[in-house]
């Protein structure tokens, strides 16, 4: 909680302040410094602290300007606690415009809390959680889907096995109170192997084991800044600040609110090129195309819906090899 002086790295903001500054999260040769920029909203009243994460895939980029659009219109006279925002958090995966960084070939959001003495990632999620720990009380990490797919903003909030039933409520009601439609609820000990690779270092996952309830907001895609996605973003930090007591609720309509409880993703048995036929947020039914493939003799096959599905998130690449996603779905739900 504060009232109280915060300070992440350099950047430094009493109560009724704003700071600004950077955290070092390494150093390469020829004397650069990696830093990463922090901004500090302090709030004038007592509340909570709010930890806006961004760019831990380096070519996400739809919060970087969510989170600047929030910071430039709070007023810190009415903001109960403080916003902590590191919408670029990692440094040479955004230089590289790319989801993991170049130099150790690490996805930086398998990688918490860290490790003060390993690879550039490990170190970099160190310097990071060390911080978050010290200061968040409640933390958003913003993604997106990747440059090769469209998706309508979600959120997917995880339960780690040995999670409390108060911080999986509180996981929960955060995660829906950011008010978008679609939202991915995730049980680690029965999703196994609902994704690729391993989600025991994320960000969102490592902070709710230390205490700090967290999710993840995708919105949109990668690469791009999208207008309509920054805006839900906004709106989205704005519910989730009404929700935790920092600032008045915003009258803004919520959307009817689904709760997927089984995702998986569709992959190509076929390769050509990719007619995308449906649009990410719509409902498909079983056996609806999902896509047709070609090559420039013949139609190579059709790509279809395995059950009723929430497409999350749909291809809009047209190069396709065999093994390629061509979509994300949601296969399993309730209202919320
Ligand atoms: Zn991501």
């Amino acid at each position: 909680m504060s009232v109280k002086e915060i300070q992440v790295g350099s950047a430094k903001a009493a109560p009724g302040r704003i700071g600004q500054g950077y955290l070092k999260v390494g150093e390469l040769a020829m004397n650069a410094e990696l830093r990463v920029p922090v901004m500090i909203v302090n709030g004038r009243q007592d509340g909570p602290v709010l930890w806006l994460n961004g760019a831990v895939h380096g070519d996400e980029l739809n919060a970087f300007m969510a989170i600047r659009n929030v910071c430039g219109a709070v007023a810190t006279d009415d903001l109960a606690g403080a916003l902590v925002c590191t919408p670029v958090c990692n440094p040479l995966a955004v230089q590289w415009r790319n989801k993991i960084n170049p130099y150790d070939f690490l996805d930086l959001d398998q990688q918490f809390p860290g490790k003060a003495d390993g690879q550039y990632s490990q170190r970099t999620a160190y310097a990071l959680f060390k911080e978050m720990q010290e200061v968040a009380d409640y933390l958003i990490s913003f993604h997106t889907v990747g440059t090769s797919f469209a998706a309508e903003p979600y959120s997917v909030y995880k339960f780690a096995p040995g999670l409390s039933p108060q911080m999986c409520e509180s996981i929960e009601a955060m995660a829906l109170a950011f008010g978008v439609r679609l939202n991915c609820r995730v049980d680690l000990s029965s999703a196994v192997g609902e994704v690729p690779g391993g989600v025991g270092g994320a960000l969102d996952v490592n902070c709710s084991r230390a205490g700090i309830p967290a999710f993840m907001a995708e919105v949109g895609s990668g690469g791009r800044f999208q207008p309509e996605a920054i805006a839900i973003a906004e709106a989205g930090i704005r519910h989730v600040m009404a929700h935790l007591g920092m600032a008045a609720p915003v009258t803004a309509e919520k959307a009817d609110q689904m709760i997927v409880t089984k995702r998986g993703f569709l992959y190509s048995d076929y390769a050509g090129f990719f007619e995308g036929k449906v649009q990410p947020g719509e409902k498909a039914s079983k056996n609806a195309v999902i896509g047709n493939v070609v090559d420039l003799f013949a139609d190579i096959g059709v790509i279809r819906a395995p059950s009723d599905a929430y497409i999350l998130m749909s291809r809009q690449e047209p190069v396709l090899h065999v093994g390629d996603r061509v979509a994300f779905l949601g296969l399993e739900w309730i209202a919320a």
